[in-house]
């Protein structure tokens, strides 16, 4: 909730929005508002820098202790904040994703490799799949309907059957999962591509899940 402060500063009465949070605080802001701050941040950045170099690791200590006795609470904030904005949230998320695939890629990886998360992610998918099986089954009936319609008269059966057959062999010879790709999406932003001969290319699934609807100009 909004309230008026007067900065202990500049002296003027602000929004309490116009303060930094500081939960050691009687009213959780500091005392002065967040353009002192800055002056004050400002004019002595030189004395700030060597008393963090010279102290760092208590500095450190105390923040890391900070985090720690604050968990509870910063998660319920953190869930309770979700459930007001849910759909922002997501929003914000998938525009992230988006505009920064391949550190999110990376991040994903490094989250990945956690056994534990790889354990709930695949608990997750396997939930997520048992209660939404309807949803799946629109999805793949949607991508074989595209398909269908993207595959021209002209098209070549037994060549594009060839690409899957040697996609298993190469599976099988290799032992990393070869999959068949579309050069061109079937379901692109921008463009679409065919379900045809010239249209395909073999490349690993961990390749193919890195490449999303992306394509080569
Ligand atoms: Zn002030």
């Amino acid at each position: 909730m909004e309230f008026k402060k007067k900065c202990s500063k500049c002296k003027v009465e602000k929004q309490s929005s116009e303060f930094h949070k500081d939960c050691t605080a009687n009213d959780c802001y500091r005392s002065s508002c967040k353009s002192c701050v800055k002056k004050w941040r400002d004019a002595n950045k030189e004395s700030i820098k060597a008393h963090y170099e010279k102290n760092r690791e208590s500095i450190l200590v105390k923040y890391r202790q900070n985090y720690q006795d604050n968990r509870e609470s910063r998660l319920a904030y953190r869930d309770e904040y979700y459930k007001k904005n849910k759909v922002a949230v997501i929003k914000t998320n998938i525009r992230w994703r988006k505009s920064n695939r391949d550190a999110y890629n990376a991040q994903r990886r490094v989250w990945y490799s956690n056994e534990e998360h790889r354990d709930y992610q695949q608990s997750y998918n396997k939930k997520h799949y048992q209660e939404n099986k309807d949803y799946y089954a629109a999805k793949c009936n949607k991508r074989r309907a595209m398909k269908h319609n993207a595959s021209p008269v002209w098209a070549d059966s037994e060549a594009i059957k060839k690409f899957y057959a040697d996609a298993q062999a190469l599976t099988e010879s290799t032992g990393v999962k070869h999959e068949v790709d579309h050069r061109y999406p079937l379901q692109g932003k921008n463009v679409c591509g065919l379900h045809c001969e010239f249209n395909l290319q073999i490349i690993t699934e961990k390749e193919n899940r890195s490449k999303g609807n992306k394509h080569d100009e």
